[in-house]
């Protein structure tokens, strides 16, 4: 399977930032799947500037109802008619400013899905969580209730602590908490669980991606700050190993 990387402008960038960038996602062919998460007003623009490119779109959260009497909010429908076919949810910046708890994102993951987006559900520990030998009882907790039955995307795996900071777990506690989130996935999705890409994502930049893209069960990455600036994402998706080569069927091999 191919890794996704994904970009999370959050609230940054302009409508003059998108032609630039769609061509930049658009100029080469790499060996991941690119996906860029703009802001909201600059989702229609960005879907007409990547069309017939491989490039995909996401956005930054949606609300749990279809429609209503929610102001400031968007459904997932309208991401979906503008161009989005990914959404981020739960990040931690959304569970810290608006108070977004496990049951709310697992409502807007419902949500997002009978809209026919892929969401990309996050998750990870404050800096007190880990040095209390807690992170993966934290991030096994908040899966466990932010994943509805029937649950199918991406998971992405933030350590609050590490997020536009500059620093980064060690390799090995990213490997051993993305097993972690593998085995609840496993034994909350028995049919899908273990085919469930799972990112990482805190300060990746071009300098680190290529470590931490080749750990075991590593399958790409959900990028901040560096994402907004189009050599530096364009750098770290290079980096990704290259998705293996499909089976050769036994029949093409007997003749
Ligand atoms: C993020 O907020 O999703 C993120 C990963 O940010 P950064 O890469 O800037 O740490």
């Amino acid at each position: 399977m191919r890794q996704v990387i994904a970009g999370n402008w959050k609230m940054n960038g302009k409508f003059s930032d998108i032609a630039a960038y769609a061509a930049g996602l658009s100029a080469a062919p790499m060996p991941v799947t690119l996906v860029v998460c703009p802001p909201f007003p600059l989702l229609a623009g960005f879907a007409a500037a990547l069309k017939g490119s491989e490039a995909a779109l996401g956005a930054q959260d949606c609300h749990a109802n279809a429609s209503g009497a929610h102001t400031g909010d968007v459904s997932a429908s309208l991401l979906a008619e503008a161009g989005a076919s990914y959404v981020i949810l739960g990040h931690s910046e959304r569970r810290a400013d608006h108070g977004e708890t496990n049951a709310d994102v697992a409502a807007k993951v419902e949500a997002a899905l009978a809209a026919g987006l892929i969401p990309i559900v996050c998750c990870g520990e404050t800096e007190a969580e880990r040095d209390a030998g807690e992170a993966e009882h934290v991030v096994r907790s908040q899966l466990t209730h932010s994943l509805p039955p029937g649950f199918a995307g991406l998971v992405a795996y933030e350590p609050i602590w590490a997020i536009g900071t500059g620093r980064t777990p060690s390799e090995a506690d990213v490997a051993a908490i993305h097993a972690a989130i593998r085995a609840v996935l496993v034994a909350q999705f028995p049919a899908s669980g273990a085919a469930t890409p799972i990112l990482y994502g805190g300060s990746v930049k071009p300098g680190n991606a290529a470590g931490l893209l080749a750990l075991p069960e590593v399958g790409g990455a959900l990028v901040g700050g560096a994402s907004l600036n189009i050599a530096d994402f364009l750098a770290i998706a290079a980096s990704a190993p290259a998705a293996p080569a499909p089976a050769i069927a036994a029949s093409a091999l007997a003749s």
